[in-house]
């Protein structure tokens, strides 16, 4: 059976790299590489603060994976990665 992990990410087409997401998280998550603030899964505790700090909604963002993306590769995204994007309202653990 393959496990399948719902993963929090910041979207990249709707993201204006104001860093206020990094300012609000506490736990340090959050990671500039190149003007991209993306998510370090192994320090995210799921708060929500950085989701209340976004101005458009995009770290309310949601992948489902197999594997999870590191930083570094969430850095590299044009767009949320295909097949699933999953809302705040759609997430299931
Ligand atoms: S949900 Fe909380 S712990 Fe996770 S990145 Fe956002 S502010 Fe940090
Ligand atoms: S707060 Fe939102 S728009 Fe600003 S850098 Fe973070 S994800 Fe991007």
């Amino acid at each position: 059976m393959r496990i399948r992990k719902v993963q929090h990410v910041t979207d990249p087409s709707t993201c204006i790299s104001c860093g206020a997401c990094e300012l609000a998280c506490s736990l340090l998550a959050i990671q500039n590489i190149g003007g991209r603030f993306c998510i370090d899964d192994d320090q995210c505790k799921g708060c929500g603060l950085c989701i209340s700090a976004c101005p458009t909604g995009a770290a309310d963002s949601y992948v489902s994976t197999e594997h999870v993306f590191s930083p570094f590769q969430q850095a590299e995204w044009q767009s949320l990665p295909d097949p699933v994007r999953l809302s705040g309202e759609e997430r299931v653990e």
